[in-house]
């Protein structure tokens, strides 16, 4: 998978397009600086991010000409000799934030109006027995379509991964073979497809290139495309029901439950009950801890932040980051429960809502709610949505389990200065840390 991460591994040079490795060694030369490079790969990183989720809502037939506007604008500004002043620079990038939040508006707007609002919803995490396909990635059409074609066919379809929050839309839930969750975060599904005997359905992107095990189970579709495996170009997915039904069947296997779908609607349909709780000091502090997962053991890090997160606060997530522990039970207040799955990484919009809505509730700013954000970043979309997060002045935000390798200390000192970003360290220091805020 091309990530921010690894894209960092080739940076070039956007006057000479050679490599920078090493750090620009040209300056004079070709006129960059190291922090202005570093802009740039936040912006066009960002870009990509803005450009899945504005794909995505055009698929629903939702576009916003000024998103698509700022698309030519802000690519013609990293084009050679065209911009080289950093605060210019940094007014774009964060005005890539504020067109990341309208694409995730008119996504949400998409998503609501064509499969209604998520209702929040228990997902099995066992397998029943019979043939079955999983679908990972994040497009809820293709989900739709190949529902619509498995009804009656008696094969089962499972979620994987960012598809797990379709099991909470109605137009999606209502179809009964869809059965459950199977996995976790994308880093993992080597090992996970490995095991699975079924059909394999890739939708978008964070698909790893197969073992020879599996390869020929899977299908992609979309913009997601493997080399070897077929391609399914028109949301026709009888090839892939076909593999299905040759494949073995899944075995009887039982697991445990995964609730997901707490959409802003419906955190906000029991506003009053959250507001009286927190009025009578039943919840403390909100978390948001979630984000795009980084592979190794960095990412226990949020596992051992929401395991010591106290009794008395609340913990929102999203994306696929919330695999790190989102098996936990933390329970409820006053039946409010206190792990809340908002969905995907595009519903870090329906997060905001809610941080909105609760800041007009108590009359405050929302860096003055007690709110903490504990991000977990990796590929574009989570450098889409820092940077909304960031334009829309959202301070002392937590950021791991690595800071972006393209972020120089100069741009990494700016970004603290004005937004306080705190890297992530001890888990149970930041807890307290943020807790004594
Ligand atoms: S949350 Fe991010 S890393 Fe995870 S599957 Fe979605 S885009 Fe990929």
């Amino acid at each position: 998978m091309a990530t921010a991460e690894t894209t960092q591994a080739t940076m070039f040079c956007y006057q000479c397009s050679q490599t920078l490795e090493g750090g620009c060694t040209r300056v004079g030369v070709c006129g960059k600086s190291p922090d202005l490079a570093s802009l740039m790969d936040t912006l066009i990183f960002g870009l990509k991010g803005v450009a899945a989720y504005a794909h995505h809502a055009r698929e629903l037939g939702k576009i916003d000409p000024e998103v698509d506007g700022f698309m030519h604008e802000a690519l013609f500004a990293t084009l050679t000799n065209v911009n080289f002043d950093i605060a210019d620079m940094l007014g774009l990038v964060l005005k890539c934030g504020q067109m990341n939040l309208r694409a995730m508006k008119i996504l949400d707007e998409g998503h609501v109006e064509h499969f209604g609002a998520p209702v929040p919803t228990e997902v099995p995490t066992g397998t029943r027995a019979g043939r079955a396909i999983v679908v990972t990635g994040h497009d809820m059409l293709d989900m739709e379509a190949l529902l619509k074609q498995t009804e009656g066919r008696g094969v089962d379809v499972y979620t994987h991964g960012e598809m797990l929050p379709a099991h909470a839309y109605p137009a999606l839930k209502k179809f009964k073979q869809l059965v459950g969750n199977y996995g976790g975060a994308w880093w993992v599904q080597k090992k996970e497809f490995d095991a699975w005997p079924g059909a394999i359905l890739a939708t978008t992107n964070c698909i790893l290139i197969p073992r020879p095990t599996y390869k020929d189970r899977v299908f992609t579709c979309g913009v997601a495309h493997v080399e070897g495996c077929t391609h399914i170009a028109d949301r026709n997915f009888e090839p892939v029901i076909l593999k299905a039904l040759a494949s073995p069947a899944l075995p009887d296997r039982p697991g445990g439950k995964l609730v997901t779908g707490f959409h802003h609607t419906a955190i906000l349909g029991v506003a009053d009950k959250i507001v009286a709780a927190v009025k009578a000091e039943k919840i403390r502090h909100f978390f948001l801890v979630g984000g795009c997962d980084t592979p190794g053991m960095g990412g226990n890090y949020y596992r051992e932040f929401v395991k010591a997160v106290p009794e008395d606060c609340v913990v929102l997530t999203l994306a696929c980051g919330k695999y790190r522990f989102n098996d936990l039970d933390l329970g409820s207040i006053d039946g409010i429960p206190r792990l809340l799955d908002i969905g995907q990484c595009n519903n870090a919009y329906s997060a905001i809502q809610v941080a909105g809505a609760l800041a007009d509730v108590f009359k405050v700013g929302v860096n003055d709610l007690p709110l903490t954000l504990v991000l977990t970043w990796f590929e574009q979309k989570a450098v889409a949505i820092l940077l909304t997060l960031l334009a829309l002045g959202i301070k002392n935000i937590r950021i791991g389990p690595c800071l972006p390798k393209f972020i120089t200390p100069n741009i990494l000192a700016i970004l603290v200065e004005k937004f306080g970003l705190i890297p992530t360290a001890d888990p149970i220091k930041d807890l307290e840390a943020a807790l004594a805020k």
